[in-house]
């Protein structure tokens, strides 16, 4: 597995094989002068608590991190804002709407996908619903959800450190409230 800018043999302008990586963030051809960027990529993920202060929980059907669990969550598309993010992501991975999110935190992470390891930072909103009666899990990324006291899992049970980190954060601020 490598990193996407270690992928390209070829210049994909011109055809030139004298292509390289800069930074690890780039790929530059010296032959036309190309330059691409691959940036990180951003995601967006809630951590949606219960009245009782519990969080939704989803165990991840696909990998990376298959079985482990997850929040709902996901990449933020061209020209959307991380609010549109996380709003979409969570209807269409837990049929829930939102009602309210406030900004917890951004860690960078690794995600690893077929032959590219992608750099992504993601970034976590605690979130409320009105309520949980048309929630559903969508069941080609979901293998099943839970509503669990975050200081009750084994953080290695949390399919990315960033997430790791999240929890963390969260259960900090819990304890100064
Ligand atoms: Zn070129």
């Amino acid at each position: 597995m490598k990193s996407a800018p270690n992928h390209f043999q070829f210049c994909p302008a011109c055809g030139d094989p004298s292509i390289e990586t800069v930074d690890s963030v780039s790929v530059r051809c010296p032959a036309c002068e190309f330059e691409l960027f691959i940036s990180p990529s951003i995601s967006a993920a809630a951590l949606i608590e219960d009245a009782a202060g519990n969080l939704l929980v989803i165990k991840r059907k696909k990998d990376p991190r298959k079985g482990y669990f997850g929040m709902p969550g996901g990449f933020a598309n061209p020209n959307e804002t991380l609010e549109e993010t996380l709003i979409r992501e969570v209807k269409e991975e837990v049929n829930l709407d939102l009602i309210s999110w406030s900004y917890l935190g951004a860690w960078p992470n690794q995600y690893p996908f077929k032959s590219v390891i992608y750099s992504v930072v993601d970034t976590y909103f605690t979130a409320k619903v009105e309520n949980f009666d048309k929630m559903q899990s969508c069941q080609e990324e979901l293998e099943s959800i839970y509503f669990l006291d975050p200081a009750l899992v084994d953080p290695k049970n949390w399919a990315f450190p960033s997430l790791e980190k999240a929890i963390q954060l969260l259960l900090e601020q819990r304890k100064q409230i």
